[in-house]
């Protein structure tokens, strides 16, 4: 076998096999196939496609290239979630504790923000003291005792979608739902749990932008996961809007904690959903009625709250959680126009958030982890005249250029939109 054949075959159109996948990715590994001969393969899966045999072996190939994290000792209790990115989308804080708090046990591996996207331990950085580089044992320990536990992902957690995303993002073939879902798949099943819900967004401030590509990559996701013998379930969720109304690193803990303490409002909606979709896979009966009364008892915030203590955190932020809000400067972002909000565009939002400093555009970056902003207007609002539609928390950055990106990611209109849908699909 060689790598020339096998892009041969792909030029062809042929599917190829698990051999050749696996000879690819581990030979690629080893340093014996050029970058260059990746790329044109990579180019070839592109316009002639990869079914889903070829992702599950991708998959696989990928996920036996690097470190994998066992959760067997949990049995069947272990659960997982994973969002593929969007503004807002603080759910991890509010699901994994919900689930801790029907006795599930959840070991989470999280990653930092780059680009637009929030990352998970970004925000938890945001409580002082609180560790998120907690040894296997602590973890482990942490999982057993308490339920819960969300720390940094390893560095050798499938090095060869590492490799693959590297030369993707520099050879235009990212946009493969058999090598997206891949290259999720793979980093997912190396976090070990049995049971797993994505949530996949879908709309300006996602990955996917069209409704039929995010339900066609969550399909593909799930099938991967079940011929892994994985309990696996999707949500196809609206990113077109940020999630929640609070969108900055400290702002998200504190817009989790709200829904915690009893908010009802669309990050309540899609983590109840996710939650009991979770269940509901592993054939756990009235499932959201379990996840609603984990946060009406107080029990699912009393779990957020050991996990920080556990984990070295103030926990005087949670109980106080108007600490959270620490930047120095609070500026109102005040309407031009009168009528109802038809859209507020997430990636200007983040742009804005980035702008202050509080995103990355390299993963070295330094990032501001206090600043950010509140909408104060949702769609559909009414608004008039100098009202404000949005607060910012701000330390640094361009107030103007800041503030006017804000005011231009609103378009306010005099009737009417008609009501955005939240969950576009649910795959079991
Ligand atoms: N996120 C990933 O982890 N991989 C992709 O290919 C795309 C998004």
């Amino acid at each position: 076998m060689n790598i020339i054949d096998i892009i041969e075959h792909k030029k062809l159109g042929k599917s190829l096999t698990k051999e050749e996948i696996f000879f690819w990715i581990e030979n690629m590994m080893k340093g014996d196939i050029e970058d260059y001969q990746t790329s044109a393969l990579l180019m070839a899966i592109c316009l002639k496609g990869f079914d889903e045999n070829e992702s599950v072996y991708l998959t696989q190939a990928m996920l036996d290239s690097g470190d994998k994290l066992d959760l067997s000792c949990f049995e069947n209790k272990s659960v997982d979630k994973h969002s593929s990115g969007g503004v807002g989308d603080s759910t991890s804080f509010i699901v994994i504790p919900v689930l801790a708090a029907l006795g599930y046990k959840c070991a989470k591996a999280s990653g930092r923000g780059l680009g637009h996207t929030g990352g998970t331990l970004d925000k938890m950085d945001s409580i002082p003291n609180l560790r998120t580089d907690l040894t296997k044992k602590e973890f482990f320990d942490q999982v057993k005792d308490i339920g819960l536990a969300i720390v940094g992902q390893s560095k050798d957690i499938c090095p060869a979608d590492k490799k693959l995303y590297a030369l993707r993002d520099v050879t235009a073939t990212v946009s493969n739902i058999g090598l997206i879902s891949a290259s999720i798949m793979s980093k997912k099943l190396a976090s070990g749990a049995k049971n797993i819900v994505l949530d996949v967004k879908c709309g300006k401030g996602a990955f996917m932008q069209d409704e039929n590509s995010a339900i066609m990559l969550a399909e593909r996701m799930v099938k991967i996961g079940k011929k892994m013998d994985k309990n696996i379930s999707a949500v196809v969720t609206n990113m077109n809007y940020p999630l929640d109304n609070y969108i900055g690193n400290s702002l998200e803990i504190l817009g989790a904690l709200k829904v915690l303490k009893g908010e009802k409002n669309n990050l309540y909606e899609v983590s109840i959903t996710l939650a009991s979709v979770l269940l509901e896979s592993m054939g756990v009966e009235n499932a959201r009625e379990k996840c609603v009364e984990a946060i009406d008892s107080g029990l699912a915030l009393e779990k957020f709250k050991q996990m920080i203590k556990a984990q070295g955190g103030d926990v005087s932020y949670i109980e106080n959680q108007e600490k959270l809000l620490k930047a120095n400067k609070v500026l109102e972002v005040l309407s031009q126009d009168e009528g109802y909000v038809a859209d507020i565009d997430p990636i200007k939002i983040a742009h804005s958030v980035q702008l202050m400093g509080g995103g990355r555009l390299k993963t070295t970056d330094d990032i501001d982890l206090y600043c950010g902003l509140k909408i104060n207007k949702n769609i559909n609002d009414y608004v008039v005249k100098q009202e404000s539609i949005a607060t910012l928390y701000i330390n640094k950055g361009d107030e103007e250029k800041i503030y006017n990106l804000v005011l231009d990611a609103f378009k306010i209109e005099n009737k009417k939109t008609i009501q955005p849908k939240l969950i576009y699909k649910i795959i079991k």
